[in-house]
């Protein structure tokens, strides 16, 4: 068998899964645009340190630099050897510094797992290419030095003749920025994770509603599919004021139309048959269960309605049909039922035992009995013949009804408008 799909599963899916994209892409943009932030923070200050570098050293030893017996100097001074000055500017701008001579490294604060400083090594060629090659400032943020990842920049150094002789350097170890933006970038991770989990909770609770009505409506129409009316529509469906609000009032629309249609008689507006008997079969099994005869069922046939039909015609029968409905229907009020049993026979169900529900019956057939019809200015009366039967307790539906029939048939026999109880008594009216 094919796997039923839920519509809940399929409502929350739709709601959610806009709320985790745009959260997921909410989170992308945060962490990238934090990201170019912070480089672009960390380029600025490299920048201003490799500075830094190259303006003190010019300040401190004026003159060129060159190799002077493959020692660096600058000017009258030998810098190299001297780290003072490299390892002041590491102190204060938290950065490793770096003056290269050519493609060199003569001074540096960068050292291996030994403790040495690394001079003597030489810079990658891209570096190389594009500081002394080109003269242009470099910043990148993976350069690798003595096995390690930087972010490092670079800036050419000149001589008085503006011929490029170098580079000064300043860096910082990417796992030491790593460390500290991954709390940032954790920060803003979180603050997304919440709204996406706030936004699918909206979704959620907003799509539980629907789903609610439209479970609502759905065990509406499943009642109604079993011909049970008596459940009624929710009001939380009938006062939404949406589609699903229109199709709960239509359905119940439905649902009103179907029971009249199912459960009353067109002509007469009363129970039909099947209505009635599911009804008596609810008080049957309830006398049964309580041992009482709680309930007494007569069935009554309107006499010589034959006559009527061709003597005055057919819609002059069907106006008797309708009075004696009326009439029935006021008598017995909000108790017990009244049905048209078929044609001009009627199943009235008192809720009181054999002698009240006789003495309610003959007040109802004197007043059928006394009641002048008139049909195209032509008068005329009728009497009904009626089986009453008390006896319930122990008896099904169709035993109860055979025996209030066989009284009614006595009843005809006997010479009509009276009425035969189940224990023998005749009244003639
Ligand atoms: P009895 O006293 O033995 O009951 O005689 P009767 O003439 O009433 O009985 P019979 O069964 O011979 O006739 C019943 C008539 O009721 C026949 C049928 O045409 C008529 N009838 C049944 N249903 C309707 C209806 O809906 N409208 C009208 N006008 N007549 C109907
Ligand atoms: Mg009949
Ligand atoms: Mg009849």
């Amino acid at each position: 068998m094919k796997k039923k799909r839920s519509i809940k599963k399929t409502l929350v899916r739709l709601s959610v899964m806009p709320a985790v994209f745009i959260g997921l892409a909410l989170t992308a943009i945060s962490v990238h645009s934090l990201w170019i932030g912070m480089t672009e923070e960390i380029s600025n200050s490299l920048s201003i340190a490799a500075n830094s570098l190259y303006n003190t050293y010019s300040l401190v030893a004026p003159g060129d630099y060159e190799l002077k017996d493959g020692v660096l100097m600058k000017g009258e001074q030998q810098i190299e050897g001297d780290y003072k000055i490299v390892d002041a500017l590491k102190e204060s701008y938290g950065m490793e510094i770096t003056l290269f001579y050519g493609d060199e490294r003569k001074l540096t604060t960068i050292t291996d797992e030994a403790g040495n400083r690394v001079v003597g090594t030489k810079a990658n060629p891209e570096t190389v290419h594009w500081v002394l090659e080109t003269g242009r400032k470099y910043f990148s943020e993976k350069v690798e030095i003595n096995g390690e990842n930087y972010f490092g920049y670079y800036i050419p150094v000149l001589n008085k003749d503006k011929s490029i002789v170098g580079m000064a350097f300043a860096g910082v170890k990417r796992v030491d920025v790593m460390y500290s933006i991954r709390d940032s970038i954790m920060q803003s991770v979180l603050i997304c994770v919440i709204v996406i989990v706030a936004t699918m909770l909206v979704c959620v609770v907003a799509s539980q509603k629907i789903i609610e009505a439209l479970k609502h409506i759905t065990e509406y129409l499943g009642y109604l599919s079993q011909s049970d009316f008596s459940q009624k529509m929710p009001k939380i469906v009938l006062r939404r004021e949406d589609e699903i609000g229109d199709m709960g009032r239509y359905a119940e629309v439905v649902g009103k139309s179907l029971k009249d249609m199912i459960t009353t008689d067109p002509l007469t507006g009363l129970y039909n048959r099947r209505a009635c008997k599911s009804h008596l079969d609810k008080w049957i099994e309830k006398c049964n269960k309580q041992k009482e005869n709680r309930i007494t069922v007569g069935i009554g046939d309107i006499d010589h309605f034959k006559k009527i039909n061709d003597t005055y015609g057919h819609d002059c029968g069907d106006m008797v049909l309708v009075t004696v409905s009326e009439i029935f229907r006021r008598h017995m009020g909000e108790d017990g039922c009244v049905a048209r049993w078929g044609g001009e026979e009627f199943l009235l169900v008192f809720e009181e035992d054999v002698k009240a529900s006789q003495k309610r019956l003959l007040s109802m057939l004197e007043e059928i009995r006394n009641y002048e019809f008139e049909y195209e200015r032509k008068k005329f009366r009728i009497t009904f013949t009626f089986g009453l039967n008390g006896k319930i307790v122990g008896r099904s539906f169709d035993e109860i009804i055979k025996e209030a029939d066989e009284c009614l048939y006595r009843g005809k026999t006997g010479g009509r408008d009276r009425i035969v109880i189940t224990t023998g008594k005749v009244i003639e009216l």
